[in-house]
């Protein structure tokens, strides 16, 4: 078998081609350009949400959110420890501190009991992480958020087009963070986006954004700004993204089908792409939760699926284990500090191929592999 299976590969054809080579061809190709302004539009519309505030990737759209809304040294920010590193690293990079809290049994989502515990008067924002494209129960927090007048923030990095209760994420919080980084369900190479229905959140996106240039004034820069911009033409291929978002999905949530469909979950043991019944998710990942009761070793079964030419990747580290967050508080639902659920979960999971052109026989021959190799 000389086929190597990469857990992702972008989705781009024809269509982005088109679009990208038009920006370029208009000379257009830095951060001014009318595929920008499509590009926000669209996805905002996408969003069900008024305003899109694009950007040069997912991480720098969570440390301007921060920022926009003033948050820095001395305030808390709660989010799940079972999130991708980016998420803690734009607290930190705000000056605030992180607060690292446990997440719900098999999906992984942030648990509100848990954030409920985890406020304090210093609180100032909850990340609620899509994770895995699983929205987080938005309802419970928001009356937490509420409670306490603290900012909700979406991470709806890997979670485009996914619904919360028939609602898209996006439109849930105070405002929404979204990645278009190569990997993700749209892409536009690298790429980010805020979302929000705040005009005066949008403004200040916008300005902080780009240098932080007085909107009266050229050249005059009243605050520390940044240069957070996006392209012209990585706007291009993510208008051409919105426009294939349904076939996208279906092909996505076809794939799941197929993997299903080879019983792999009753076979090995696991479940796959595990979810609630209010959330409706646009599959990011195929992702595998091995049954606890299963002593599977995720490194030893991924090795052995690399040398079958099968690709994988483990679950989130939880990121209160990692040097620059151990000193990080951490809060689990019954108010205690160990993150148990967490910990358990993050060592169960895997990331299967997850790529829109794979066929059945293909994943009948990925699936036939793991057996194997848990065999
Ligand atoms: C990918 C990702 C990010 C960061 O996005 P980049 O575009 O890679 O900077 C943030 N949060 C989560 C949950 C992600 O998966």
């Amino acid at each position: 078998m000389s086929k190597f299976y990469p857990v992702a590969e972008p989705d781009i054809g024809e269509r982005e081609e088109e679009l990208l080579l038009d920006a370029f061809r208009s000379g257009w190709i830095s951060s001014l350009g009318e595929y920008i302004d499509k590009f926000e539009d669209d996805f905002a519309k996408f969003c069900e949400s008024p305003h899109g505030v694009a950007v040069s990737n997912g991480t720098v759209a969570l440390h301007l959110t921060l920022k926009a809304l003033n948050i820095g040294p001395g305030d808390e920010v709660i989010l799940p420890s079972l999130t991708f590193v980016a998420t803690a690293a734009a607290v930190k990079h705000a000056g605030a501190e992180p607060v690292f809290v446990d997440c719900e049994a098999d999906i992984g989502i942030i648990n509100p009991a848990a954030v409920a515990h985890a406020v304090t008067n210093k609180t100032k924002a909850i990340i609620a992480v899509h994770l895995y494209g699983h929205p987080a129960d938005m309802d419970a927090l928001r009356a937490i958020s509420e409670k306490g007048k603290i900012y909700l923030i979406e991470d709806a990095a890997e979670a485009h087009g996914s619904t919360y209760k028939k609602k898209r994420v996006g439109c849930l919080g105070d405002a929404a963070i979204f990645s278009f980084y190569g990997n993700k369900v749209m892409t536009t190479g690298e790429g980010g986006m805020v979302v929000t229905k705040n005009e005066k959140l949008n403004e200040r996106l916008r300005f902080l954004r780009d240098h932080a240039m007085d909107a009266n004034r050229r050249y005059w820069h009243p605050e520390v700004g940044y240069n957070y911009r996006i392209t012209n033409l990585q706007a291009a291929i993510g208008v051409a993204q919105i426009e294939r978002y349904d076939e996208l999905s279906k092909k996505r949530n076809n794939l799941l089908s197929m993997y299903k469909d080879t019983n792999i979950e009753k076979r090995c043991g696991l479940q796959l792409n595990p979810r609630k019944e209010w959330a409706n998710t646009c599959v990011w990942m195929i992702t595998a939760v091995f049954d606890s009761s299963n002593q599977v070793d995720i490194n030893l079964l991924q090795d052995k699926l690399k040398s079958l030419g099968v690709d994988s990747r483990p679950y989130f580290i939880p990121n209160h284990l990692m040097p620059p967050y151990q000193a990080c508080r951490t809060v689990n639902a019954e108010g205690g500090k160990q993150l148990t659920v967490t910990n358990e979960l993050s060592a169960m999971g895997i990331n299967l191929p997850s790529s829109t052109n794979l066929l059945k026989s293909d994943v009948q021959y990925i699936t036939d592999c793991i057996e194997n190799a848990l065999s």
